[in-house]
């Protein structure tokens, strides 16, 4: 029996009631759409989430800088206790103190009454400029 082969409306031709290419294209592109409106969804949790912060964290560069900054304000803030993430008082103004998240940004907390208040994060060149005398 041969096989019977027709024209569809797209003008692809093959066997079978529809177009098997076009409907595989059409599946695909619903894939492709799918996964583009996940990233969408994801960045815009992400970005939401800055909304949240005790302190303005969107300068930070990386997104692991953003989550360990996270973790350092919350654990700080929880436990009052700086010296968990090596922080270390300024000595200009003793109720300052400042945390390193790396090796180019800091997070700088106040000491009110021994409750350890989030101010900002601050890249090392801003800190360096702040420091009074500098
Ligand atoms: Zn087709």
């Amino acid at each position: 029996m041969p096989i019977r082969h027709r024209t569809f409306l797209c003008g692809h031709r093959g066997r079978g009631k529809f177009c098997h290419r076009c409907q595989q294209e059409a599946e695909i592109r619903a894939r492709v759409a799918a996964q583009r409106a996940a990233v969408h969804a994801e960045k815009q949790q992400w970005a939401q989430l800055f909304d949240h912060d005790l302190i303005d964290l969107r300068l930070l560069p990386r997104p692991e800088l953003v989550t360990k900054a996270r973790q350092i304000v919350r654990e700080i803030h929880e436990t009052n206790d700086y010296r968990l993430y090596k922080g270390k008082r300024l000595n200009h103004d003793r109720s300052i103190i400042s945390v390193p998240l790396s090796h180019d940004y800091r997070i700088l907390f106040q000491d009110r009454a021994g409750e350890l208040v989030p101010l900002k994060v601050l890249s090392h060149e801003a800190y360096n400029t702040t420091k009074p005398g500098a």
